[in-house]
């Protein structure tokens, strides 16, 4: 089994309701199984004006899948909650990405994995450091506590509010 780290987002329709929904689908025993799952975040949009706050969560696997076989699963719960792609970074109904995938980075075409922007990201971290604090990034040595800490020393400009379980 390898590990592998899920981000969840939404800021379209029923957010905190599709987010729960996604935890319950990729439990997929044996090829998917949760290891932790996240609290849920509201969070304030970043890189576009468009649309709301978003939630956001992440999800600990262990997958029998390979890397492009788990994004393929995770496009095909992206599609059948009717996601659309419009404008980039712009509103949508969930979005799902392999945060890391082991400790091995991944650049293939498609699959840009630790995911490129995940140090920059309040509503990447903030989630992923309850699940699982000490993955250490392949490129820059960093756990995800000290990418969190690191950040959160920054002027990032980001808002983040934990809801309740
Ligand atoms: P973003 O998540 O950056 O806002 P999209 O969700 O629209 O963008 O994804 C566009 C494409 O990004 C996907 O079709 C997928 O092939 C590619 N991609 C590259 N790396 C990853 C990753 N780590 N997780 C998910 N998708 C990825
Ligand atoms: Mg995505």
């Amino acid at each position: 089994m390898k590990r592998a780290a899920i981000g969840i987002g939404s800021n379209l329709g029923d957010s905190i309701g599709i987010c729960r929904d996604v935890f319950d689908l990729l439990r997929n025993p044996p090829a998917i199984d949760i290891v932790k799952a996240s609290s849920l975040y509201r969070t304030s949009p970043v890189g576009s004006e468009a649309g709301g706050w978003f939630i956001n969560g992440a999800a600990l696997i262990e997958t029998l899948l390979e890397p492009e076989a788990l994004l393929d699963l995770l496009l095909a719960i992206e599609a059948r909650f009717g996601r659309v792609r419009t404008i980039k970074w712009g509103p949508r109904i969930l979005d799902l990405d392999i945060l890391f995938y082991e400790e091995v980075p991944i650049d293939l075409p498609r699959l840009k994995a630790p995911h490129p922007l995940m140090s920059e990201r309040l509503f990447v971290l903030m989630p992923l450091a309850e699940i699982a604090p000490d993955w250490i990034h392949p490129q820059t040595g960093l756990s995800v506590r000290e990418m969190l800490d690191r950040l959160l020393r920054t002027d990032h400009g980001q808002l983040i509010e934990k809801l309740e379980k």
